[in-house]
């Protein structure tokens, strides 16, 4: 039996698990959609764009505003109907990103990216799922204002889940761009690479999107070749995790190395090496000894990685 450390109980993964139920079937319905909103128990996330607004609370904040809160604090470029929490409604309500940032110096107030509330715990965390999906879809609406099909102006419908041109008729949708996410090993070593974004000591999984007409497998074997020049057998998916910046989807896998020799990309990485499983569980328990980290447990590249190390990975 291959030994592995204790790395105690697994994290939870953010931005996943949502207690929302998304109740699609309502969002035809423009007046039971209005009579949820006038619910007392009826809640909004405000957010501009990267900028998520919360209230100021002595350990946790609370992001969640009523929507007579949230049209006080500004006007609605969008307003999304995320689904409903028990039966009370839950929206996401945009407003201007000039304005979120401007809610930074008032009293009561806690206004921050989605990333540092995530990692640094800034709200209960059953809030980060409906948030995400707010960010994500009031994103989609903030870049597909005009029709790409005929270039007159489009129109939020069904609740905030399509855009309708009144012009040529096409229908718009949300849409999500996956992202693969991997970590390639020969079993008893495995490639982790840096951005030159990353801080400093920080090493991760290899990334990238997915390309119009291509497998998911396919994308991982290319990505770790082009980023690193290793050659890859089998994939064997993990896991996947809404990732709202600004609205894609990553896609957990494994990789089977089968060559050995890393050929940096520099013009995507940094540096890429590999890493053994001693060294990894050190990263992961944060007792390096020379500093070095894996991504927070927030992210699934934590997830991914701590699988590896502890052997949960079979090919076959
Ligand atoms: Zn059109």
């Amino acid at each position: 039996m291959p030994a592995h450390p204790d790395l105690g109980p697994k994290p939870h993964l953010g931005y996943t698990q949502s207690r929302i139920e998304r109740a699609a079937e309502r969002r035809p319905d423009n007046a039971a959609i209005a009579t949820l909103a006038a619910q007392p128990s009826a809640g909004a996330y405000v957010i501009g764009g990267d900028l998520i607004v919360m209230k100021k609370g002595s350990a946790l904040n609370d992001p969640l505003f009523t929507l007579a809160e949230a049209r006080a604090l500004g006007a609605a470029n969008e307003t999304v109907f995320l689904g409903l929490l028990g039966d009370a409604a839950r929206f996401g309500y945009g407003i201007a990103p000039a304005v979120a940032e401007a809610l930074k110096t008032r009293d009561g107030f806690h206004v921050t990216d989605l990333r540092s509330i995530a990692v640094q715990g800034l709200v209960d965390a059953t809030h980060l799922p409906p948030i995400a999906e707010a960010k994500a879809v009031l994103h989609w609406h903030a870049r597909h204002r005009f029709c790409p099909n005929c270039g007159h102006a489009t129109r939020a419908v069904q609740a905030g889940w399509k855009r309708d041109c009144a012009h040529c008729k096409a229908e718009h949708f949300p849409r999500t761009d996956p992202v693969v996410i991997m970590l390639a090993s020969d079993g008893e070593h495995c490639l982790l690479g840096r951005s030159p974004r990353f801080v400093p000591t920080m090493w991760s999984c290899l990334a990238g999107f997915v390309e119009p007409g291509e497998a998911i497998e396919d994308a991982v074997r290319r990505e770790t070749r082009e980023e690193a020049g290793i050659t890859c057998g089998r994939v064997k998916y993990l896991s996947s995790q809404p990732w709202p910046f600004p609205m894609s989807l990553m896609i957990g896998c494994h990789a089977e190395a089968l060559t050995r020799d890393i050929v940096v990309d520099r013009e995507e990485l940094e540096d890429a090496r590999w890493f053994s499983k001693t060294e990894i569980a050190a990263m992961l328990m944060r007792k390096h000894p020379e500093g070095l980290t894996t991504p927070p447990p927030v992210a699934i590249a934590h997830h991914i990685i701590r699988a590896w190390v502890e052997d949960e990975i079979d090919f076959d």
